[in-house]
């Protein structure tokens, strides 16, 4: 059913503390955490606790849930201090979904990250 945990999700085992994370963030229903092989200073992921496939699977099934990923992932950028003011490089930070195996998500359990700290390039790789 949509939102149950599923055995076999590495974001579920987290989400219940059976893989440890780095957690930066917690709330009823998401949790904020460092990506294990960072791509940038800033690299954090946002889950929902709830599994859900990607993150258009999310949205459909629970809106709220997915405005609250989006909220935290600007909480994440103000806690990491990321600027946004001035335009210059290192200014900004993205916020991706990746969404399908084609476009890189290796994860199945939605995710969004949360890269800054370094100039981004577009389009991305
Ligand atoms: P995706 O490729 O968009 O699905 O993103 C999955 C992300 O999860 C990748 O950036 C991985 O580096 C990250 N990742 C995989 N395993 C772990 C872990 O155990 N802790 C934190 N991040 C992880």
């Amino acid at each position: 059913m949509a939102g149950e945990p599923q055995a076999d999700c590495l974001f579920c085992k987290i989400v219940a503390g059976e893989v440890p994370a780095t957690v930066v963030r917690d709330t009823e229903t998401t949790l904020a955490f460092r990506d294990i092989n960072p791509q940038a200073p800033t690299h954090v992921l946002v889950i929902p606790k709830a599994h859900h496939p990607d993150a258009a699977s999310l949205a459909a099934a629970d809106p709220a849930a997915a405005a609250d990923v989006l909220r935290e992932a600007g909480e994440v950028a103000a806690q990491e201090k990321l600027p946004v003011a001035g335009g210059g490089p290192g200014t900004g930070y993205r916020i991706v979904f990746n969404t399908g195996a084609g476009a890189g998500q290796t994860v199945f359990h939605a995710h969004a990250h949360v890269l800054g700290g370094r100039g981004l390039e577009w389009p991305p790789g």
